[in-house]
């Protein structure tokens, strides 16, 4: 059987310049096509070669044939944001949308697992790590196209995911969806630069070997969310996103030890965030940290625990251009709800003018950090001058990286490299999930 096709928005311009490297044929007039093309948008339309199109598709006349599509941007709202040229397998199709062309590359399922897969991860990892990690980037994509079926049903409820009163903002940030394709190319859904670098051998390998597979929980496609550090034990779907549990995305402790505290007691948290216990995870392994982060510079290593120290300055100003709330000078930090895996999904900031409570994990790790702090599992010790009330510095001690939720990234790459293989992984951080092939 086929693999499926995922459609994946690339850009979207006013004018799109494209270059077919050989030869492709407009599905509509027949037309053979090779070299540079152009798509120019006016009014609703496309025009392309003298003629108006609401929309244009061209095939491959070969599996192997490739285009390239000019100046696509990159890193969208990251620092490193820049355009390049970048060249994709598969089909092309261009939308005209409200005041711009969509370009899509209609690719096969398998293919587009390599790219994103190569582009993640480093060519160091192991081949039962890369196969896990195969297995739930499929699951996820195949949970996202299977969402997407659903959502464009006009009856289904709005999503809500902002809840403000005049004493807290609880917001999660969980993906929102794409009308036009099913994925769009960003770290937003997943990092994908059609055969712009050369994949890696080893994650063809993993992809093949592991080719139609998928995680199941009964009849429901996982969604199989991972992050780069649980800090030894995993959280909750919704603890992190919307309240409704998903039993494979329940918590965990990511080691063999059946016996581990309960984190959502505050004075568990503390001591479990303080030390280090045993867990996939706590590794300092140059070589298996590089196999997940790649191209990072490997100067730190500290993603199991790790601290951040802030003068009373630093954090009022801080947290008073992050949250834009005027909290005065800042008394102190109150965890009001922790999650299972000791993430604080509500926190209370209590200042000299005000208080307020946020929430969840992403909230506060945006609120206390310049970037993003590693993670919301974290105890503060304030630092008092004699006799004064206001703090003059706060060291806060974090446990893990990310939200926690599914795969533990750092513990799977340890696991593999212990030899344990995919499939055992897997069932490690999706308990009740199981694999299937699907073609
Ligand atoms: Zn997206
Ligand atoms: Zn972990």
């Amino acid at each position: 059987m086929d693999a499926p096709s995922v459609n994946v928005g690339i850009l979207t311009e006013k004018a799109v310049i494209f270059v077919f490297n050989e030869e492709y044929v407009h599905t509509e007039t027949g037309d053979f096509l090779i070299g540079e093309q152009r798509a120019l948008y006016v009014n609703g339309s496309i025009i392309f070669n003298g003629k108006l199109y609401r929309e244009l598709f061209f095939e491959p006349t070969s599996p192997k044939a490739s285009f390239d599509l000019k100046a696509v941007t990159i890193g969208l709202d990251y620092h490193w944001q820049r355009k390049e040229d970048q060249c994709f397998r598969g089909a092309l199709n261009l939308v005209a949308g409200q005041d711009t062309i969509m370009a899509i590359n209609q690719i096969d399922v398998e293919e587009y697992l390599i790219s994103v897969i190569s582009s993640e991860m480093s060519a160091t990892a192991s081949s039962e790590f890369l196969k896990a990690h195969a297995v739930i980037s499929r699951s996820w994509l195949m949970a996202q196209m299977t969402k997407n079926l659903r959502l464009a049903d006009k009856n289904h409820p709005p999503y809500q995911s902002t809840f403000l009163t005049d004493d807290e903002l609880i917001r999660w940030s969980d993906r929102e969806d794409h009308d036009m394709f099913d994925v769009c190319a960003d770290d937003h859904c997943q990092r994908y630069q059609g055969i712009t670098r050369a994949s890696t051998p080893l994650v063809a390998e993993a992809v093949f070997a592991t080719r139609g597979q998928i995680l199941v929980d009964g009849n429901e496609i996982c969604d199989a969310r991972f992050s780069k550090c649980c800090g030894g034990m995993t959280e909750k779907f919704e603890n992190v996103w919307e309240p409704v549990p998903h039993s494979y995305l329940t918590t965990i402790a990511d080691s063999e030890e059946t016996d581990f505290p309960d984190l959502t007691i505050e004075a568990e948290a503390d001591r479990w965030i303080r030390t280090l216990p045993p867990a996939f995870c706590n590794t300092h392994d140059k070589e298996i940290l590089s196999q997940v982060l790649n191209n990072y510079d490997q100067e730190t290593t500290d993603f199991f625990r790790w601290q951040v120290t802030y003068s009373q300055a630093e954090i009022a100003e801080l947290i008073r251009r992050k949250t834009e709330i005027e909290f005065g000078d800042i008394l102190d930090f109150i965890p009001l709800k922790r999650g299972s895996s000791g993430r604080i999904e509500k926190l209370r900031i209590v200042g000299t003018r005000r208080s307020f409570t946020i929430g969840k994990e992403l909230e506060i790790r945006r609120a206390l950090s310049e970037s993003h702090l590693y993670s919301s599992a974290f105890v503060v010790d304030k630092e008092t001058d004699g006799i004064a009330v206001v703090p003059h510095r706060f060291v806060l001690t974090g446990a893990g990286w990310g939200h926690g939720v599914g795969l533990c990234q750092i513990g799977a790459a340890v696991m593999g490299a212990q030899g344990y293989s995919y499939d055992k992984i897997l069932t490690h951080y999706y308990p009740s999930a199981s694999i299937e092939k699907r073609y």
